[in-house]
């Protein structure tokens, strides 16, 4: 028997499905820092492989409306400094705990394309403080995600183009065969320390090139071998 709520239940985030009129219904969304060496170093940071770190964003944060239906990128508020990330994401179709990186592969649904928002200026002057990242990284409307595709579509890709355009210029570029820590590495990590369950949505972090998005650009990106998205940066400032 459901309880009974004093307020209304919030609707229960989720995301599209290519080819399918089904919703993947959404967790959490959980974040890979640097994971791309030239991307580290872009940050001013030593690529070396020290284990992954993870941030995350709550799952009301992925937005998935398509371009034909009007969608833009919000522009967030109190920053000056919004920034792009193209990532992979991965759909986490079976949970469990302590996954070995042989099985991961086994734990995902599908893959899409992601931007992973990031309000920069607030996150550096959270480093700069020893603060957390959170409001830079996990504010509303953070995740625009593309249709998920289903791995038993396309399989689990381990190279491809991915890349970001800004008003038709490429400024982000890699591979998924750089990944310093692969998906299912990844997954084993994620899961030696939190219990991962369906709805999971992994972005697996963003190659080099990261840079400002102002209202009225127009972002294009995707992941070869899984899809693109496209995005118009709401005019008005939030
Ligand atoms: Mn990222």
């Amino acid at each position: 028997m459901s309880p009974d709520y004093l307020t209304t239940p919030p609707p229960i985030p989720s995301a599209a499905i290519d080819g399918d009129p089904r919703r993947f219904a959404l967790r959490r969304v959980l974040c890979v820092g640097r994971n791309y060496a030239a991307h580290a170093r872009e940050m001013g940071q030593d690529p070396e492989r020290d284990p992954p770190f993870f941030f995350a964003k709550p799952a009301d944060a992925v937005f998935d409306a398509q371009p034909s239906a009007g969608a833009s990128v919000e522009y967030p508020p109190l920053t000056n400094n919004l920034h792009h990330e193209i990532e992979l994401a991965v759909a986490i179709g079976t949970g469990g705990r302590a996954i070995s990186s042989a099985q991961a592969l086994d734990h995902v649904f599908g893959y899409a394309p992601a931007l992973d928002l990031t309000r920069r200026d607030l996150q550096k002057a959270a480093k700069a403080k020893g603060h957390p990242w959170e409001f830079g990284k996990a504010f509303d409307r953070s995740a625009p995600l593309g249709a998920l595709v289903p791995a038993a579509r396309i399989g689990h890709p381990t190279s491809g183009r991915v890349w970001l355009a800004v008003n038709g210029e490429v400024r982000q570029e890699g591979d998924l065969s750089e990944l310093i820590w692969s998906v299912a590495e990844v997954i084993s990590e994620l899961s030696a320390s939190i219990a991962l369950a369906p709805g999971d949505l992994i972005l697996t972090g963003t190659p080099a090139g990261v840079g400002t998005l102002v209202p009225g650009d127009h972002v294009s990106g995707g992941v070869e071998g899984v899809g693109d998205l496209a995005r118009r940066v709401a005019r008005q400032r939030a």
